[in-house]
């Protein structure tokens, strides 16, 4: 594992709010005192995440697939709803990166002008290919521009993609290069805010912090690195107590620097106020 700066904002103190993961691992969980984005820093390189989801991440999904198909649709079923009440798709073309098996995609097919998925998991993608008929490209979104190049959309979708990616702002930048000028990117992502608010336990701090989640955003965050890699925010809505929902247009980037950012004291306070016994402060 190897610090880094602050994948946000590239400061380099943080202070430590959790030194453990939901699943007991020494991973910490930090607030950078610049911009307040919670990340896990240190952390292993982007090849060692490929490799896990790869593996690892995957057996767990596969070992479950009927109960994660249900879930798959029950989600699919709340995204394609609240799509259909928000943007008239009738003449649309949708990029769904991290499709899975192609639930949403198969929901808004019908009406929209064409539906493409990218799965970097190549057992949900052939899923969703073959039972579905969908067209799923195999692999990651850097994988998708050098292959299949220029075709851009009117919308892209992340939907709870952007906590397990390595480099967020990479990977934004290159969701712009696939959409078409003003259109939409949708992302929807657990909100710390929300997941702090949802602990039962408040002696675990830990249990709200995935093995499989690298960084927590917040409405200010996200509208952060959305400016940052060409978006402009339009709206934020809550679905679930614990999940946050953006949309943003693509716009033109000019270097601007913008500040939003998180109050430091209210997160630290509701951290501090808990008593938490595996929680590390250093202030
Ligand atoms: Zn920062």
């Amino acid at each position: 594992m190897r610090y880094q700066p602050c994948i946000l904002c590239n400061g380099d103190t943080f202070f430590i709010i959790s030194s453990r993961n939901r699943a007991n691992e020494n991973i910490p969980i930090v607030v950078c005192k610049n911009c307040s984005l919670v990340q896990v820093n240190p952390r292993q390189d982007e090849q060692y995440y490929e490799n896990y989801y790869r593996k690892e991440y995957q057996q767990i999904q596969n070992a479950d697939k009927e109960n994660l198909l249900k879930k798959s649709l029950t989600h699919a079923l709340r995204r394609a709803s609240f799509l259909e009440e928000e943007i008239d798709l009738s003449n649309k073309t949708i990029l769904d990166v991290g499709c899975s098996c192609g639930e949403f995609l198969k929901l808004v097919s019908s009406y929209a002008k064409r539906a493409v998925g990218i799965e970097p998991d190549k057992t949900f993608a052939e899923y969703g290919r073959n039972h579905y008929e969908l067209d799923i490209f195999s692999g990651s979104l850097k994988k998708y521009i050098n292959t299949c190049g220029t075709e851009r959309f009117d919308i892209v979708t992340l939907f709870t993609v952007i906590e397990h990616v390595h480099s967020p702002l990479s990977f934004l930048r290159h969701a712009r290069k696939v959409l078409k000028e003003n259109g939409l990117l949708i992302l929807e992502f657990p909100e710390i805010f929300g997941l702090l608010k949802s602990i039962k336990d408040k002696r675990k701090l830990s249990s709200m912090f995935s093995r499989h989640h690298l960084q927590y955003f917040s409405k200010n965050t996200i509208n952060r690195i959305l400016k940052l890699a060409g978006f402009d925010l339009i709206k934020v809505i809550r679905p679930k107590s614990k999940y946050l929902l953006a949309i943003a247009h693509s716009k033109d980037i000019k270097n601007e620097c913008d500040k939003s950012r998180d109050s430091l004291l209210l997160l630290l306070s509701m951290v501090l106020s808990w008593k938490i016994k595996d929680a590390v402060l250093a202030i």
